[in-house]
């Protein structure tokens, strides 16, 4: 149970941060759902998550903001007074070959993937020292692992996330503080809604258990590390794949 405990969730009006905010709520957490543009899907969750009888807030924020970033984290604390749980789901994809990939659709992959889980943890560190206790778990993807053709910013990305969490493991551990990585395979959201039938086909040939991912196997993992049961657990990547990369 999380009950009491303070959790926000960048990227939480659709697909995996939506399952991950809805999961941590139905643990009896307060949520910061944080969206950038689909307001309604944020107010309909914001909706769904009073029903379970916890506090919710939602934010708007560009995560690659360094500002917003900031005001999202300390909205938190100023209306729950604490920041336990600090999920950094919010990400985007730009592909394309390298040879035709533009120079905006690399920084923007960057700007939001990775420089958004600086953004938000830089702000969040501060908090968590104080309170001398919290959990921050970060989305990164198995792409950031093995990588794929079509992928180099989006994977450079991920990559990056999971050299953030090592590392920022070993600063704020004493602290009691544990930073662990989530790399989730094929998951259905619009994420991958849109690729064609031919790559979902060979992605699918792939997986060992030969079926998509859905949202709430990420939030499940998630609640783990976030709950009683992931506090020996640190600096680690833990794939939720299917046996799609091992
Ligand atoms: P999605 O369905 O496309 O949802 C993306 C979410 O991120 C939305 O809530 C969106 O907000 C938010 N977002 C986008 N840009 C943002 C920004 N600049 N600031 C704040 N929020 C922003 O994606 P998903 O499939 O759920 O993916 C969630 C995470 O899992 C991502 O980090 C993704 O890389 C990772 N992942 C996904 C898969 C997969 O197969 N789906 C696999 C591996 C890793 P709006 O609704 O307001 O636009």
């Amino acid at each position: 149970m999380l009950k009491g405990k303070t959790a926000v969730v960048t990227g939480a009006s659709r697909g995996i941060g939506r399952a991950i905010a809805a999961k941590l709520a139905s643990e009896g957490a307060n949520i910061v759902i944080n969206y950038v543009n689909r307001r309604e899907e944020a107010d309909q969750l914001t909706q769904d998550i009073e029903n379970l009888g916890v506090k919710v807030l939602a934010v708007q924020a560009d995560v690659s903001i360094f500002n917003q970033a900031q005001n999202l984290i300390t909205r938190a604390k100023e209306e729950f007074g604490s920041l336990d749980i600090l999920v950094n789901n919010a990400g985007i994809t730009r592909d394309g070959l390298l040879m035709r990939m533009s120079e905006e659709d690399y920084d923007r992959v960057m700007d939001v993937n990775l420089k958004g889980v600086f953004n938000c943890t830089r702000q969040a560190v501060p908090l968590m020292v104080k309170q001398k206790s919290g959990r921050i778990i970060n989305i990164t993807s198995v792409v950031g692992l093995v990588g794929n053709a079509g992928q180099t910013n989006y994977a450079a990305s991920k990559a990056g996330i999971i050299g953030f969490t090592k590392s920022l493991a070993k600063e704020i551990g004493s602290r009691n503080i544990t930073v662990n990585a989530i790399a989730p395979g094929f998951i259905e959201t619009d994420m991958t809604s849109d690729l064609p039938e031919k790559v979902k086909e060979l992605s699918k040939e792939s997986i060992a258990l030969k079926r998509f991912g859905k949202p709430e196997n990420v939030a499940d993992a998630v609640y783990f590390l976030a709950s009683g049961m992931g506090e020996y657990i640190t600096g680690q990547v833990i794939s939720v794949d299917g046996g799609m990369a091992f």
